[in-house]
């Protein structure tokens, strides 16, 4: 069911990333998403970044549709549908998240449902640069550990947020590992935590259409699995038999397209 809100206010987050809050009330497991619909623009699939009261978008603007949600201000018509998807599950007492770019809205709605529930978060957060950095103090405020890395050494490790986690589960253990992010990153998390037998859960991105299961466009390679459906959020074993992950993604035609 298509449900409509306004636009209650727009934060800046970063130069590129904004954080949309709507006047509408979207009870949600971390890691779930909406379809979100601008009229006469598009409908896309947002993961909720402040699920509750006044629903929370957090959004990269890049394309036609960032672009138009970025211009969107206090008491504009925007439509929903969902939440949808699986999200993620919380095991153990002591978890890492390891996330990259705008792959950490889902992560940070788990850091702070985690520690409502008394669970000891460990996320480390990697960006281009210093202030593409996302959701470091909400995570702090939240009580979580916050390690850093970024690409040009600007804040944190210079680096990426694996050689974070490389070094840091050589010294520490987790319960669990939960990831999103860009899919290179993820292959190696997966590679990581495997090799530290530590189960892990990846929120997958693919192109959406439908969003609830029916036209299949988001369906994975070898399972068949549907990102929109069975996902977005994945175990570490579930991802080990999608012979795409890592490989390729399909476009919204169903060409498939390499991932750089
Ligand atoms: C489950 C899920 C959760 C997401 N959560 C967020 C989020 O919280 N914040 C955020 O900024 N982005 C999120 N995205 C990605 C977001 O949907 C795309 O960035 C957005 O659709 C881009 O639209 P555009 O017109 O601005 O850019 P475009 O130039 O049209 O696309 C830019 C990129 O977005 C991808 N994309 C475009 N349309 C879709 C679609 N219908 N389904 C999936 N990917 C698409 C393209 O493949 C391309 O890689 C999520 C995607 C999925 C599948």
């Amino acid at each position: 069911m298509m449900r409509v809100a306004r636009v209650k206010e727009v934060v800046r987050e970063t130069p590129r990333i904004k954080t949309v809050f709507l006047d509408a009330e979207v009870k949600a497991e971390p890691g779930q998403f909406v379809m979100l619909w601008l009229p006469g623009v598009d409908e896309k699939p947002m993961s909720i970044a402040y699920p509750g009261e006044d629903v929370g978008i957090t959004f990269l603007v890049h394309g036609p549709f960032t672009t138009s949600l970025a211009r969107a201000g206090p008491g504009d018509l925007v439509g929903f549908r969902g939440p949808f998807g699986r999200g993620f599950e919380l095991e153990g007492r002591r978890i890492l998240l390891v996330g990259g770019g705008v792959g950490m809205p889902p992560l940070a709605a788990l850091a702070d449902r985690a520690k409502e529930e008394g669970t000891d978060v460990t996320a480390i957060v990697g960006a281009g640069t210093k202030e593409e950095l996302l959701f470091v103090d909400r995570m702090e405020g939240a009580g979580a550990r916050v390690l850093v890395a970024t690409d040009d050494g600007s804040a944190g490790r210079k680096g990426f947020a694996t050689d974070v986690m490389e070094d840091l589960l050589a010294e520490e253990s987790f319960d669990a590992c939960y990831t999103c992010g860009p899919e290179v990153m993820m292959v190696k998390v997966l590679e990581l935590a495997r090799r530290a037998k530590m189960p892990v859960q990846l929120s997958l991105e693919r192109y959406m259409k439908c969003g609830f299961g029916i036209c299949g466009h988001c369906a994975m390679d070898r399972t068949g699995a549907r990102v929109c459906k069975e996902g977005p959020v994945f175990t570490g074993e579930e991802v080990a038999e999608l012979t795409e992950f890592g490989k390729y993604r399909r476009d919204a035609a169903g060409a498939r397209i390499p991932l750089q």
